[in-house]
């Protein structure tokens, strides 16, 4: 047993996105509230990520702690087929009351990577349950939607995807408009897109309908692709395209979903409805594993009248676990009492970028929650060293920040307060100084 906070490798851990035999050894967390981590060797780090993604309103916080304590008291978990209990119900009737209008059935599941699985076997069987085979799914380069293989197929291929590539189904691709503040090529870059795109969907057409079954996007901000942000117009256009070819429009916000883009939804902040959504990350307010796919009444419809064939045959041992729905619901009280919080940041992060004028920084970007700007040293890409360098000095600096590559960015818990924040944001300045000097 050790207990140093660089705990040595651990003789029985396998870690996620780890290579094995680089790097430090991870840091113990011990607890965690508000913003700041804890760690067993007495320093505390403000969570700048929100540990991937994930928490909202702080860690361990008592209001979410408790309505898991008393629900696990009551019902733990049942079996979601056959049977229904009251959390998962208030939490498909308070998500469908959020979402727009069309989106009013919702399908539970784990996490994100599983919820686009759904999302993708939802949308396939839609087509053949009304008798058209589509075969083809249109995503986009730069995307991560999960590491399941499914999720895999539709996600850009990489490094992270490369020992399993022959085994992904193939996935037509066209570049996602990224854009950044002082950027004047985006009007030009999203025409071509979406050009293209319609011309793509217009020829496809045999037997009377599309072969294409559906368009699955980021909407607003593409997250582990590198925090890659496209503005709200190219989302209107590509839902009307998608809309005039009767093709569907899948919006993945496992990242971007509860308070992130600065509204509940990117899908709101953008006006756009899309046929299927898929939800997980900020969900429990990091608490717990758990998402949910949801679908409109045309989709859920086609897998209707009993019949074997039609039915979705997916479910997970956890399919909507109470105790989760629970946390949820939890959640969805502590955002809707805070909206100020999440809608309030991008302001300031628009003022931090301005202050990074000085330094070797280029397509400075923010939208809600989620700032970022890319360093013009190095050699960019996931691997650039200049990621492992910030990552491991942050600590030091009372930070805990995972830059993809060349790519910093922020996404903290709406929690931080106004001293975090400018902690936060000097810290960085002074990390990026340290690690191009
Ligand atoms: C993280 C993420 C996923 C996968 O979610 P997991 O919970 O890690 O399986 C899918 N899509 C997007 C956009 C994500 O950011």
């Amino acid at each position: 047993m050790t207990s140093s906070s660089r705990g040595g490798s651990d003789p029985h851990l396998w870690y996620p996105f780890s290579p094995i035999g680089g790097g430090p050894p991870p840091l113990r967390v011990v607890s965690g509230q508000g913003a700041k981590l804890h760690l067993e060797d007495g320093r505390s780090l403000i969570d700048c990520i929100s540990s991937w993604w994930v928490n909202l309103h702080g860690h361990a916080h008592p209001y979410i702690a408790e309505a898991i304590h008393a629900q696990a008291r009551k019902l733990e978990h049942v079996v979601f087929a056959g049977f229904t209990h009251e959390p998962a119900e208030a939490l498909a009737g308070r998500l469908v009351g959020l979402l727009p209008g069309g989106l009013t059935r919702v399908f539970y599941s784990d996490d994100g990577s599983t919820a686009v699985e759904v999302a993708l076997k939802m949308v396939h069987q839609h087509w053949q349950n009304r008798g058209e085979a589509r075969r083809t799914f249109i995503a986009f380069e730069g995307a991560y939607h999960g590491d399941t293989f499914g999720a895999m197929a539709v996600g850009a291929r990489s490094a992270f995807t490369s020992a399993f590539d022959e085994f992904l189904f193939p996935v037509e691709r066209f570049p996602f408009p990224d854009t950044w503040i002082g950027d004047d090529t985006c009007d030009e870059r999203e025409k071509a897109v979406v050009s293209a795109l319609e011309a793509r969907l217009a020829r496809g057409r045999t037997a009377g309908h599309s072969d294409v079954a559906a368009v699955i996007v980021e909407p607003l901000v593409q997250g582990a692709g590198g925090m890659r942000m496209c503005r709200t117009p190219f989302l209107n256009r590509l839902r009307d395209v998608t809309r005039e070819h009767d093709v569907l429009l899948v919006f993945d916000e496992v990242m971007t979903g509860f308070g992130r883009t600065g509204e509940r939804f990117a899908c709101e902040r953008a006006g756009v409805e899309p046929d299927v959504i898929c939800l997980a990350k900020g969900l429990t307010g990091g608490f717990l594993p758990l998402a949910v796919t949801v679908a409109s009444a045309e989709v859920y419809e086609s897998f209707g009248g009993g019949d074997p064939k039609r039915t979705l045959w997916h479910g997970h041992s956890y399919t909507a676990n109470p105790l989760g729905c629970a946390a949820a619901l939890a959640s969805l009280d502590l955002l809707e009492e805070n909206v100020d919080a999440f809608r309030g940041m991008e302001a300031h992060h628009l003022a931090f970028l301005d202050t990074l004028a000085d330094l070797p920084v280029e397509r400075p970007r923010a939208t809600g929650t989620i700032v970022a700007f890319d360093l013009t040293t190095g050699t960019g890409g996931y691997f650039d060293p200049v990621a492992a360098k910030i990552k491991e000095r942050a600590p030091d600096r009372g930070l805990l920040l995972r830059p993809l590559g060349n790519t910093v960015y922020l996404m903290p818990p709406y929690c931080l307060s106004d001293e975090e924040r400018r902690e936060v944001y000097k810290g960085i300045r002074e990390l990026v100084r340290e690690v191009i000097a």
